[in-house]
């Protein structure tokens, strides 16, 4: 029989050591070896030798035992002071105890208990929990759609099984391979996006190279992170497991987990347990690539789609949007609202002379001049070739007219870099105000401006012009 159980006993009373010698002679389900002195026990122990059960008196071997940490399951015998002996054994780690006069059925059955009951339930119970989690996890997923939450319920819940000091879910861009960015990382939701330089982080350059994972058990000691022994130092890091997230052939990111246990490394099942959910991530983290890009280009297409090209202020469609909001709310709420027509007076000659493409320049300088000097609330649009508009919410007449010419003044003298600040623009604007008797819509308020715009060009430009209500 190969796989016979390999059982320790330390004891130096009499009638248990006689008991047990006849009991192991020719066993066929156990190997049983003698020791007498609590240092060769420790020596046992320590060797990387698997012992399924000890076997000790009790009170006396059970105290040498008290001082050593154990996960290997004790079975006690008492023959002589039996009230203490009971009594040590309750208060010990021990898993059963036989009282004297010894059985060698009942040790049979005892040991087999302790051999494989244990484990088995022990099993049993950690595929209980790592089933749960993962029926927990698939659950979690469906109830959200936002790939980052999917990726933090992923690190949460690692965590929260393996006991973990550090577990994320970092991104690799292959196009920037000296960092990574930490997507999700259990500590703190809202821990998205730090940058991380990869040359603090051997086992992950490692990774990415070998496209495996990497179990290191020992960060002090394993020659791979000779280079960071410093930081390994100071956070106290002792287990490291890194596993690629792999989306279509590509490694899109990295599950990151860390422990600091003095006595504990990664056991396989929960290697295993990182890899079944590195799997899962894969998904959700590229999803979340997805998802980010298109929001970016959304936001960058709907900025497009409300910006005049040339000058980079609104443009009228958007600004045509915009006054019927206004206009509706300042009927609704009895507020003013004023709107200016501007236009460059004799910009033809500024094309003649510099050309059209310096003409463009000068457009755009004159926008971002205006713009700067508006209020936020206003809102400044290109209404076509060198004509520009202007719409102040809750402004009257007069505060149109003061805002007016203080526009006039800021254009009349700035010297513009397009034209080398030698030639001067001055510009012609028409107000027209909501508080104006003829002002029944929003059309009506754009024309009355365009209207006012003229009579400033007819009474000699650089002027501001407004009709009265
Ligand atoms: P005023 O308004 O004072 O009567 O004289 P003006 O020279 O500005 O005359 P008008 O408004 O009639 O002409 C506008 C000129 O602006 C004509 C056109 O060549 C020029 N223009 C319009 N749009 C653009 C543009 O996008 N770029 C350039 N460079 N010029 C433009
Ligand atoms: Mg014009
Ligand atoms: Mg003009």
């Amino acid at each position: 029989m190969g796989n016979k159980k390999e059982v320790l006993i330390y004891s130096n009373d009499k009638e248990v050591n006689t008991f047990l010698k006849s009991f192991f002679k020719n066993n066929q389900d156990y190997k049983a070896k003698f020791i007498k002195s609590s240092t060769s026990l420790k020596r046992e122990l320590s060797s990387t030798k698997k012992i399924d059960a000890i076997l000790t008196d009790s009170p006396d071997g059970l105290d040498d035992l008290d001082s050593m940490p154990l996960s290997v399951p004790i079975l006690a015998l008492i023959s002589k002071n039996i009230t203490q002996g009971i009594h040590k054994v309750v208060k010990s780690d021990a898993e059963c105890y036989l009282i004297s006069p010894f059985h060698k059925d009942d040790l049979n059955s005892k040991l087999k208990v302790v051999t494989t009951g244990k484990k088995w339930i022990e099993s049993l119970y950690e595929c209980g929990k790592n089933h749960h989690a993962v029926v927990e996890l698939a659950t979690l997923f469906s109830s959200t759609l936002d790939p980052r939450e999917v990726l933090y319920l992923i690190v949460r819940k690692l965590a929260e099984i393996i006991k973990v000091d550090r577990c994320s879910i970092l991104s690799i861009n292959s196009s920037d391979p000296q960092y990574a960015d930490v997507i999700s990382t259990y500590e703190d939701p809202k821990i998205t996006n730090i940058r991380i330089d990869l040359r603090k982080y051997p086992e992950i350059r490692k990774v990415l190279n070998s496209r495996e994972m990497i179990v290191v058990k020992d960060a002090s000691k394993d020659p791979l992170m000779k280079e960071v022994q410093d930081i390994i130092k100071t956070v106290g890091i002792r287990s490291i497991v890194v596993i690629p997230v792999i989306f279509y052939d590509e490694i899109i990111g990295t599950l990151l987990l860390r422990t600091s246990r003095k006595k504990h490394t990664f056991t396989d099942k929960e290697i295993k347990m990182c890899l079944a959910l590195a799997n899962a991530s894969a998904n959700p983290l590229y999803n979340a690539f997805l998802y980010e890009n298109l929001n970016l280009e959304k936001s960058k297409l709907e900025r497009f789609a409300i910006t005049d090209y040339l000058t980079g202020i609104y443009n009228i469609r958007y600004f045509y949007n915009r006054i019927e909001e206004e206009f509706s709310r300042s009927e609704r709420y009895h507020l003013p609202l004023s709107c200016m027509m501007f236009d460059i007076d004799y910009f033809k000659k500024i094309n003649d002379t510099f050309g059209h493409r310096v003409g463009d320049i000068v457009l755009r300088e004159f926008a971002q001049l205006v713009k700067m000097h508006t209020r936020r609330s206003d809102i400044f649009a290109r209404y076509g070739g060198e004509e520009f508009i202007l719409l102040l919410p809750q402004t009257n007449e007069k505060g149109a007219f003061i805002e007016a010419e203080r526009l006039r003044n800021i254009v009349r003298n700035h010297r513009f870099d397009a034209l080398k600040k030698k030639i001067n623009i001055t510009v012609s604007i028409g107000i027209a105000c909501s508080t104006n008797k003829k002002v029944r819509n929003y059309d009506d308020l754009i024309n009355i401006a365009d209207n006012a715009m003229f009579a400033a060009k007819n009474e000699g430009r650089d002027r501001v012009v407004i009709k009265p209500s």
